[in-house]
């Protein structure tokens, strides 16, 4: 991808809009460009800077991406609304070509790395709630004052306002930025540089300092699946590459794979609570490790057809009226509903499969379902805002005895309704 039309190749040093913005190492990329950390030598603050591939395509996303960004930074001076901010656009031509390249504030690592880190086990459950009001407030903000719908809401999507490791953070590891180009300095992602190896080794060894000093104040810094008392979990929802405005949706199909909501599946329409949908995903996997579903194609079925199969044995039958409203619906359902190569159904409520699988306790399981079941609704209007949602007691609760007692009646009467309505039609 390093050549006409692709990525820009980079190199630890180089520099950006005349000489502003010094390239410091590679922090990601996805399929439409590299993300490096960058030295802003006007502000003297670290920066994210997003070097597009230089095709006429992706310079076409890339100037949709920086309108929805605009919009997004302008709408909150102060930036305390969960999103990532724009900081400053240009143009950078290379050998490749031009590259649209916009600054971003710096931020940490991403929920999946948080997940990995936790080694799949599942977080707290008083972080996934943190992390959860972090996400609500991003989605507050877009749907409701700017009418964006994300369209691609994933842990790798969701990036910590720091990284896990404080080695690792440029701001704490204590590191000066790198502000020429050092010698023997080859173009990194293709292969990695002597250089960076030797980055890399500095900061291995400023983290080996850092964690002993912290072991000696009684051990701050918690080792990979332990505790994370004093992470401070607060996030920003990023990559606006596939964000369009509500009242005019662009693409058909939208989402990654494991996050998409039926309505997409089945070519409804859609609207802003497909980012509900995810939303719902991302808090499941949060609090067990395990993505919620993850469909696969098999012996005369398609992975739509077993996405579908998928939620169905967790969230019930979809209503005949919405399975076969879609464009799509006749590939998979027949008139009454049923699905039409996957006629055996397996069904297990949420809660259910929190106790059984993740070992939950019952309190836990019925109030995280309360919670997540009507983000999952298969009539997408039916599906809580991101404003409704932020009032949920299970947001809002603090664990008295009484609160927990009355909405646990409440509870077990709906949930129990559920699964004998399913058992009554899997029997016929
Ligand atoms: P793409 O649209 O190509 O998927 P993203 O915007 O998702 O690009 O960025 C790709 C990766 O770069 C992210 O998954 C993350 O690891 C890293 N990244 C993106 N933005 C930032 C940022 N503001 N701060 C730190 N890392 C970032
Ligand atoms: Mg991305």
């Amino acid at each position: 991808s390093y050549r006409k039309g692709g990525y820009h190749a980079v190199r630890i040093g180089d520099q950006f809009a005349r000489g502003r913005y010094i390239a410091q190492k590679k922090l990601g990329w996805g399929q439409f460009s590299t993300v490096w950390l960058a030295y802003d030598t006007q502000s003297s603050k670290y920066v994210a800077l997003k070097i597009q591939k230089s095709a006429a395509q992706f310079a076409q996303a890339a100037i949709h991406e920086i309108e929805v960004l605009s919009a997004i930074s302008d709408g909150d001076p102060s930036n305390s609304r969960c999103v990532v901010r724009l900081i400053d656009q240009f143009k950078h031509a290379g050998p490749n070509g031009q590259h649209l390249c916009m600054v971003l504030e710096f931020l940490g690592d991403s929920l999946l790395r948080l997940i990995k880190y936790n080694r799949y086990k599942g977080l707290e459950l008083s972080k996934v709630r943190e992390i959860c009001r972090c996400i609500l407030m991003g989605l507050d903000y877009l749907h409701r004052e700017l009418g964006i719908i994300h369209s691609d809401l994933k842990p790798e999507n969701i990036l910590l306002a720091t990284t896990i490791d404080p080695a690792k953070d440029p701001l704490r590891s204590g590191a000066r930025p790198i502000l020429e180009r050092p010698e023997g300095n080859p173009y990194t992602g293709v292969t990695m540089s002597i250089i960076e190896k030797k980055l890399k080794r500095r900061a291995r060894r400023a983290a080996a300092k850092i964690s002993e000093t912290r072991s000696s104040m009684g051990g701050a810094i918690p080792k990979p699946g332990k505790s994370m008392e004093g992470i401070n979990l607060q996030c920003k929802i990023v990559d606006f590459g596939n964000a369009c405005w509500a009242d005019k949706p662009f693409a058909e199909e939208i989402q990654t794979r494991q996050y998409r909501a039926p309505e997409v599946i089945l070519q409804s329409r859609y609207a802003s609570s497909v980012d509900m949908w995810s939303f719902a995903c991302i808090a499941f996997e949060l609090a067990t490790g395990d993505m919620m579903l993850t469909p696969k194609e098999g012996q005369g079925f398609s992975e739509d057809e077993d996405h579908l199969a998928l939620m169905m044995e967790l969230l019930g039958k979809i209503p005949r009226k919405i399975a076969t409203g879609g464009a799509r619906s006749k590939d998979f359902f027949d008139k009454y509903g049923d699905l039409k190569r996957i006629r055996r159904l397996k069904f297990r409520p949420l809660d259910q499969l929190l106790v059984d699988k993740y070992k939950f306790n019952e309190d836990d399981a019925r109030q995280f379902a309360e919670f997540l079941v009507p983000l999952l609704d298969f009539a997408p209007e039916k599906r809580p805002t991101a404003q409704q949602c932020l009032q949920h007691p299970w947001l809002t609760m603090r664990k008295s005895p009484a609160q927990i007692e009355t909405s646990k009646a409440s509870d077990i009467r709906k949930v129990e309704t559920g699964v004998r309505n399913l058992e009554i039609k899997v029997g016929k």
